[in-house]
């Protein structure tokens, strides 16, 4: 009888598996280990954890938390395992990591529809399949991944430099201005320094104390454009002044003072709230990017929206080599990426887009439409995400107010248009589940 292929038991993969098994239909469940291990990976269980044990808030208003009753609502064996394995944590849901690894492999191993394979897939496999293979992907995998989808959409790790709020740049020391421009005016916020502030910068940053790295990224090679700030700096005292705080066509465009250094930002974001400091992505703790980041003149009092990260993460570019409901453009029909691979971040994120995948890939199989998942719910406004190819460069997203589509009128209080979305989104959610076309789906085989 029909079978369907789903690689990779993490967080994406164990959903998938599950959610295509009680749906009467046969899984092979393929996983590399304990045969090959991933470099996070500790155990041989499925839904590892490999780093906190926090599935994030858990409250209903919260971006997290509408995700985490979404996937309750679709009848998520993951957020089922881990509800009954939570500790306390206050208004996050945290579980007892192994108790809950421990259960979801029992259930999926004893599933009468799921076979399990201990084998490292090599190869994009034939379809139908689920490729939830995670931000570790082994190498060969990742390899032919990366051939089908082509070389330049497949992202081998996050080189992400800080946010911050441009409103709280101090402009009495900033200025405005493109390199070599003659007008004041202009895309960037440059930041300048004369010699003496360069050194105590340059001197803080290669004291700064540096986040722990796993063994396995200290091996990764850097592409010269995406190297740490600090490992530049470490290159010699006046290697920055060459590379990203180069000072050369920014002259102050109004007293025309040349500096020794010039650090700019470059909006981030549409509206302009939002700039990142061009070339700062780092490995600094996040309390060391706040005090070193700070000695920049014009950010003394900075605010930061998200610190500066760098890590392995093997991911593609979604809006270019997914079709929108996670078919993978590169493969046959059949194929499709779940999971942080897929371009989301997070367990919970992973486990969502583990869930759509079987659902759309059931549907197909089914000779159903494929399910319009709405923008206005968690999982919708994701599932847009990954298919905004106006996005300059596709970076993985988690669940944050930011990507839901506007209320069409200004809240300004966060907490009461996070509990809007939260009531439009459970709207959106219930008609989704009672709409007759995907019946079949909710309804036991
Ligand atoms: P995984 O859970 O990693 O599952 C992928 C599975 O595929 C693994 O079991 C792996 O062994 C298997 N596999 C890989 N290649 C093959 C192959 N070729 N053949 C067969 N099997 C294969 N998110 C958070 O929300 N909180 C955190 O604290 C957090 N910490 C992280 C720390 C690290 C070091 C990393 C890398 C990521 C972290 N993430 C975190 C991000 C992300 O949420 C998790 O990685 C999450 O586990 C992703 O789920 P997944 O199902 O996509 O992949």
């Amino acid at each position: 009888s029909k079978r369907i292929t789903v690689v990779g038991a993490g967080l994406a993969g164990s959903e998938a598996a599950w959610q295509i098994a009680e749906r009467g239909v046969n899984v092979t469940l393929v996983e590399m280990r304990p045969k090959v291990s991933s470099p996070a990976h500790k155990t041989d269980l499925f839904a590892e954890l490999v780093c906190s044990n926090s599935l994030g808030g858990d409250t209903e208003t919260t971006p997290a938390g509408i995700l985490k009753s979404e996937l309750r609502a679709l009848g998520s064996l993951i957020m089922k395992v881990a509800d009954e394995n939570s500790v306390p944590a206050g208004k996050a849901l945290a579980v007892d990591r192994e108790g809950f690894a421990a259960s979801v492999t029992d259930r999926l191993l004893s599933h009468p529809l799921i076979q399990v394979e201990r084998r490292e897939v090599e190869e994009v496999p034939e379809g139908p399949a689920i490729l939830a293979t995670g931000p570790l992907t082994s190498e060969p995998l990742a390899r032919s991944i990366g051939e089908l989808a082509g070389e330049e959409s497949l992202f081998f790790y996050d080189a992400v430099a800080p946010l911050v709020l441009s409103d709280t740049i101090d402009m009495t020391i900033a200025y405005r201005k493109d390199r070599y421009s003659e007008e004041e005016g202009g895309d960037y916020i440059n930041c300048p320094m004369n010699e003496e502030q360069y050194r105590v910068f340059h001197k803080a940053l290669l004291e700064a104390e540096r986040a722990p790295r796993h063994d396995f990224e200290s091996k990764i090679k850097y592409f010269e454009g995406c190297m740490p700030v600090e490992a530049l700096a470490e290159r010699g005292p006046d290697t920055l002044c060459f590379g990203p705080l180069r000072p050369v066509g920014l002259e102050h465009p109004v007293t025309g003072e040349r500096f020794f250094a010039v650090v700019q930002l470059r909006q981030d974001n549409r509206d302009g709230s939002v700039y990142n400091i061009v070339g700062f992505q780092t490995n600094l703790k996040w309390g060391e990017q706040d005090r070193v980041f700070r000695l920049i003149p014009g950010l003394e009092n900075v605010e930061f929206v998200r610190k500066g990260v760098m890590h392995r993460n093997i991911y593609v570019n979604a809006p270019k080599v997914l079709d929108g409901h996670l078919r993978f453009r590169g493969g046959a029909e059949d194929i499709y990426l779940a999971g942080q691979i897929s371009g989301v971040e997070g367990y919970v994120e992973s486990v969502a887009m583990g869930m759509v995948a079987a659902l759309n890939l059931l549907s197909s199989d089914m000779e159903l439409p494929l399910p319009e998942w709405p923008v206005e719910t968690a999982i919708g406004a994701l599932l847009n995400r990954l298919s905004d190819d106006t996005v300059k460069r596709f970076q993985p997203t988690n669940v944050n107010l930011g990507i839901f589509p506007s209320l069409g009128e200004r809240i300004k209080l966060k907490p009461e248009r996070c509990r809007r979305v939260a009531l439009r989104a459970r709207d959106r959610m219930d008609d989704f589940l009672s709409d007759t076309r995907w019946k079949k789906l909710w309804s036991e085989e």
